[in-house]
């Protein structure tokens, strides 16, 4: 067994390698997906993986010291576009996909082959995800859907969505909800991008009509579907409470701007900036703990996402809010109203601040859960819009 102290010699020594091969590849994409595919040849891109799975079968306090050293790495890391697979997608197959589909499905997407979006929210099902309506059939050695997805990042790009759909409306909400693979690049699904106020389309608007999938791309079995979504959530709170997908603006560069802007020295603006440094102090410590519910991580850095924002819009008032010409987010000038327009996707991406506050208050506190007039009838009768 490989000592903490081995381990770290070991990525470190990776590290220092890695400057070499990212050096000729100038798409931030491209860069992002060699550096994954490094990570997995090298046998640290599994590192909580089964040894039969071509993982490394060890312990979270590996993870820690990579991801540690990873931080501590200013010129590579493993960003929005491939989180979604890597994060919470991967991890749910590994858990609990059958042999064929963790053979079919963790190595291309481990390796950054396969880019993954997650085929959760509905125009009719956010909060209330459990009163999906996608539908799902199984039609000989294939399941047909239809329906529509919304707000699903990354979906213009990913090859694989993993996919929430009722195979049963006969039996209460959450029971008839099975977890499928679809693959995005086929006639019956199309992606329509929608346009946010940072100019930019993070996310899409997902149609399916008669979209195919294999009969055995199921995750989990058919109708365990609500298990397997709150496992995958449980790995996307955890994952983004630790630092991944969208980042708050850095308390570092604010301080920055307070001293170009001269204004470093006024004890209101010293406040505000040491309130903000205790706030990413505190998630640097929460991720330290082990066993600490996902969805405090998450609330923390929501609260921190949009303190920062809000510093920041009264450091670079007014150019802060403003800009012309290039897409916000793509250069210097801009960057802070990037940051300011995209702080309210922290509280909403994951599940809203309410939903982790009522999950803590329901899970963590024991306080009696909230009333509902829908679990115990067959979905097919609840009234619906
Ligand atoms: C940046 C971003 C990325 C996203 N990416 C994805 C993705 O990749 N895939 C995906 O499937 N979805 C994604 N989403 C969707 C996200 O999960 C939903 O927006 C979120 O779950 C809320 O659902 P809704 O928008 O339908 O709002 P609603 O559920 O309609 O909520 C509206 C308001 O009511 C409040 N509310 C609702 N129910 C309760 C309750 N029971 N108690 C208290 N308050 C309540 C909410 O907190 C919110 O303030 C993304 C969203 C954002 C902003």
């Amino acid at each position: 067994m490989i000592s903490e102290s081995e381990f770290k010699e070991e990525v470190l020594s990776f590290f220092q390698r890695v400057p070499q091969l990212l050096e000729e590849i100038e798409d931030p994409f491209e860069r992002e997906r060699t550096f994954i595919a490094a990570c997995y040849d090298s046998n640290l891109g599994a590192l909580n993986y089964p040894v039969e799975d071509g993982g490394r079968g060890l312990e979270q306090r590996f993870i820690d010291i990579f991801r540690q050293e990873l931080r501590n790495q200013n010129s590579f890391s493993i960003g929005n576009a491939f989180g979604v697979g890597i994060g919470f997608c991967l991890p749910t197959i590994r858990d609990h996909g059958s042999e064929e589909i963790r053979k079919r499905f963790l190595k291309p997407g481990l390796r950054g082959e396969e880019m993954w979006c997650q085929l959760y929210s509905e125009p009719g099902a956010g909060s209330d995800l459990a009163g999906l309506t996608t539908r799902a059939e199984l039609d000989g050695d294939e399941w047909v859907v239809s329906g529509q997805k919304v707000w699903t990042s990354g979906a213009s790009v990913a090859d694989l969505g993993i996919l929430l759909a009722r195979t049963n409306w006969d039996v209460p909400k959450h029971q008839g909800i099975s977890m499928l693979i679809l693959p995005m690049n086929q006639d019956g699904v199309e992606v329509r991008p929608l346009k946010q106020m940072t100019g930019t389309s993070s996310f899409n608007e997902v149609f399916m009509d008669n979209a195919k999938i294999p009969a055995s791309w199921v995750v989990g079995s058919q109708g365990d579907g609500w298990r397997m979504a709150v496992a995958l959530l449980s790995h996307e709170r955890s994952s983004l409470g630790a630092g991944g997908g969208r980042q708050p603006l850095s308390v570092n560069d604010l301080i920055a701007l307070a001293q170009e802007s001269g204004v470093n020295a006024d004890p209101l603006v010293r406040q505000l900036l040491a309130d903000l440094f205790s706030g990413s102090q505190i998630i640097t410590w929460l991720n330290l703990r082990s066993g600490i519910h996902p969805s405090i991580g998450k609330l923390w850095r929501t609260k921190q996402g949009r303190a920062a924002s809000k510093v920041a819009s009264k450091l670079a008032f007014p150019g802060g809010v403003a800009w012309q010409g290039e897409p916000l987010g793509s250069s210097e000038t801009n960057r802070w109203a990037y940051g300011i327009c995209d702080s309210p996707a922290h509280s909403l991406g994951g599940g809203t601040d309410e939903v982790q506050k009522n999950t803590l208050g329901e899970r963590v506190l024991g306080l009696p859960r909230e009333p509902a007039v829908d679990i115990d009838i067959p979905f097919s009768e609840v009234r619906k819009n």
